[in-house]
């Protein structure tokens, strides 16, 4: 049997990294020649958060343009991949309850683009998306995403967008970059030191783990991809962080491969 997939998150941090080429872009596009061709690419991005399971169905989903403030360039900018009503399909199947089929009303938003534009920069890989339910603990996404485990045996790159540490109350907008904020280092090295010893479980309740944590994440939309890959996670598996780094002090870039 050939090899499983890596399941990999990446912190996405601020849009403009589609249009860059920096220490972050390159590792992405490294990534994407280092792994077998995946057959399709599974995302659950931070941006897609809303008050249900959607999965995106189309055959050519359009490129999202989610922010405000960004030059007209970004806004122009457009990741033509496919989509892949088949893995919709298989999406079905896989997760239990209700999830909608969203056939037109989404399609590929930031989280995914920024970074599949440097993986992938071809756009010659089906991409589907899965959104992350709002109404639901952070546990549940845990638990419910292991249920997409069988995706790597066929082919398919789960991949999670968001970022391990997104506090844009305390990003500096400024030119200057800053150092990390001592509660986002520690938190950040609080869950490497968790994912390496292969011990989740805390991630999975991460508002238990204090206030570094709660300043880290103070809302769970980007954190929660992170729990997507993790979930994937198997004995023997190795991970690793191919990323690292920190964007205006208080956004951590940190990527997980596990596989
Ligand atoms: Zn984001």
């Amino acid at each position: 049997m050939s090899q499983p997939m890596p399941a990999i998150f990446f912190g996405h941090g601020n849009p403009m990294n589609a249009l860059a080429d920096n220490v972050y872009t390159r590792v992405w596009t490294q990534i994407g020649r280092s792994i077998p061709k995946p057959k399709a690419v599974l995302c659950v991005s931070a941006h897609w958060y809303v008050p249900a399971v959607g999965v995106t169905a189309m055959e050519r989903p359009r490129t999202i343009h989610d922010f405000g403030g960004f030059p007209k360039e970004l806004f122009e900018f457009q990741y033509p991949a496919s989509g892949s009503p088949e893995l919709a399909e298989r999406l079905i199947e896989l997760l239990d309850g209700e999830v909608i089929l969203d056939t037109v009303r989404w399609g590929l938003d930031h989280g995914t683009w920024s970074v599949l534009c440097h993986v992938f920069p071809e756009a010659d890989i089906p991409v589907v998306q899965l959104s992350i339910d709002e109404t639901k603990p952070s546990e549940w996404h845990y638990e419910f995403a292991k249920q997409l485990a069988p995706l790597r045996d066929e082919g398919v790159l789960v991949i999670g967008s968001g970022n391990l540490v997104h506090n844009l109350h305390s990003y500096s907008w400024g030119k200057e970059t800053p150092e990390p904020f001592d509660w986002a280092l520690r938190f950040e090295q609080e869950a490497r030191s968790l994912m390496l010893a292969n011990d989740p479980k805390p991630l999975a309740n991460y508002e238990l783990m204090g206030k570094d944590a709660l300043l880290s994440a103070p809302t769970p939309d980007h954190f929660l991809p992170l729990l997507y890959v993790l979930a994937l996670q198997r004995p023997g598996d190795k991970v690793s962080f191919p990323v690292e780094g920190f964007d205006g002090g208080s956004i951590s870039m940190l990527s997980v491969r596990v596989g």
